[in-house]
């Protein structure tokens, strides 16, 4: 093969999609990771999903990385602006755990969920309680260059000091479009300025507290992402990704202490990438406790967890995507179809890269060309699923050609193809799992349908065909009448 297409991905940094061209032998890249205070839900995965995919990406093109995912384990204020109490500490005393605890068990379940989806492990998993000493230092640089006034609150970054504040969330003068969820703080010179160092209120005594040039307290919360970005992958590195609210304020004020920090002139990092939200409003399912869904809410109800990266990557990362129960059974279903039509061509070659694939059959060739071309087109997964279902029906293609075709884009897609178990993928639910009621409501709606057929009211006949389509299940007419089962 030649070396493919391009890579070009969508840089908010200039709101455009740009050449990606690595600065070393090594591609640093660094992932915001969680605040471990509770379940990460949907949402949250759906950032690290796209993280994986820009490390497949990357891996295709033969592109070395390291990558690093800090956790929050401390500093994250209950408002991003800073004020309130510690997250971490809330839910201590929600759940009568220590802050330890909490910490350990919420990423721990982070990584099982990592795990799940079949992301790729990040080279670094630094905690932010680990780095408190790095940041006191860092915030004593940007006070002793001028960068910084104390406040009885803490010691905040002035934003009036760095010229280009807010380049990357494309803030207008003095912050006039600052994000909306800033609050007041008592003496802050302007809204943007933000918090290095949370000093403790007198009296009130944290859990996490570290003595500090400003007094007992507790770091920002923005100040971790940069201290240790830099600590592990060195002053300048390539991409940053985080979802689309942090492109607003949490990236922004990374990028203002981390350049008034270096103090080089140049840009702190080259690329920053965000993922759109996965709007969860959407769904109707069981919650858990008090949360939004979860991974462990999709496979209890007896989705894969496989059906929900598909999903995922069905939509384009920098498009919104609507979760719903809907498009869950769809993606499952696409899934156990991809499954069946593959099972008979394993084992699968192993083509974690464009280089590996040396396929001599035309169709095939074709085939690849489409799947390098989607994924160099800043990260088109839907357009490599759509490429592989073709090769799929393709009559032309080989079995040798298909094996390869199929072993790339599942290295892209991540979605396990090579070993998937179609019985893992059966029905969302199986029948015996109705309860009575469920069961009741079904027959009913086959009965209603039956009748109005009978009567030849087609639309009420389609309209109650889509109602149990909704319920996921799928009615079959019989010479001996209709019957029923769950997609
Ligand atoms: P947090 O634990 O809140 O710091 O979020 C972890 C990551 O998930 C960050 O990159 C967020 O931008 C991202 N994120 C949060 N909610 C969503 C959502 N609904 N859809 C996609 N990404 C999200
Ligand atoms: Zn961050």
């Amino acid at each position: 093969m030649t070396n493919g297409h391009q890579l070009r991905l969508y840089n908010s940094l200039g709101r455009r999609v740009e050449d990606f061209i690595p600065s070393g032998d090594v591609t640093g890249m660094y992932s915001c990771g969680p605040t471990v205070y509770a379940y990460p839900h949907l949402g949250n995965m759906r950032a690290y999903v796209f993280a994986d995919t820009v490390r497949r990406a990357l891996r295709w093109k033969g592109v070395r990385v390291r990558h690093v995912v800090n956790i929050t384990d401390v500093g994250h204020a209950v408002s991003d602006a800073d004020t309130g109490e510690d997250k971490m500490e809330v839910a201590a005393a929600r759940e009568r755990r220590s802050v330890l605890e909490i910490a350990e068990f919420y990423t721990r379940a982070f990584f099982d969920d990592l795990a799940a989806l079949n992301v790729l492990p990040a080279d670094e998993y630094p905690r932010a309680s680990a780095y408190v000493p790095q940041m006191i230092e860092f915030a004593a640089t940007l006070q002793a260059r001028g960068y910084t006034y104390q406040l009885p609150s803490g010691l905040y970054f002035d934003t009036a000091k760095d010229p280009r504040y807010g380049e990357l969330a494309q803030l207008h003068a003095e912050g006039q479009r600052e994000a909306a969820r800033v609050e007041q703080v008592e003496g802050r010179r302007r809204k943007t300025d933000f918090a290095l160092w949370r000093t403790e209120e007198p009296g009130r005594r944290r859990v996490l507290r570290w003595d500090s040039p400003w007094g007992w307290g507790t770091p920002g919360w923005h100040l971790e992402c940069s201290v240790m970005s830099i600590a592990l992958l060195g002053p300048h590195f390539d991409i940053h990704t985080g979802g689309i609210d942090h492109r607003e304020l949490h990236h922004v004020n990374e990028i203002a202490q981390s350049e008034a920090f270096l103090a080089d002139g140049k840009p702190w990092v080259r690329y920053w990438l965000h993922n759109e939200f996965l709007q969860l409003g959407a769904a109707k399912m069981a919650k858990s406790a008090g949360g939004a869904p979860r991974l462990a809410d999709l496979t209890e109800a007896g989705y894969h967890p496989a059906a929900f990266r598909l999903f995922l990557l069905g939509g384009h990362y920098r498009s919104q995507l609507d979760f719903t129960p809907a498009a869950l059974d769809a993606a499952q279903a696409t899934l156990r179809r991809l499954v069946a039509r593959i099972q008979p061509l394993r084992p699968l070659p192993p083509v974690e890269s464009l280089a590996a694939a040396s396929p001599d059959d035309p169709a095939a060739v074709r085939a690849l060309d489409l799947i390098d071309a989607a994924i160099s087109a800043d990260f088109n997964t839907p357009k490599i699923l759509a490429a592989l279902q073709d090769a799929l029906r393709d009559p032309d293609i080989t079995a040798a050609g298909l094996r390869t075709v199929t072993a790339a884009a599942d290295a892209l897609l991540g979605l396990g193809l090579a070993i998937l178990d179609p019985a893992e993928l059966a029905g969302r639910r199986a029948e015996a799992d109705l309860t009575e009621a469920e069961r009741h409501t079904i027959e009913q709606l086959v009965a209603a349908r039956t009748q109005a057929r009978k009567e030849r009211d087609w639309p009420r006949a389609d309209q109650i065909r889509a109602q149990l389509d909704d319920l996921g299940v799928q009615v079959t007419d019989t010479p001996e009448g209709p019957t029923w089962q769950l997609r």
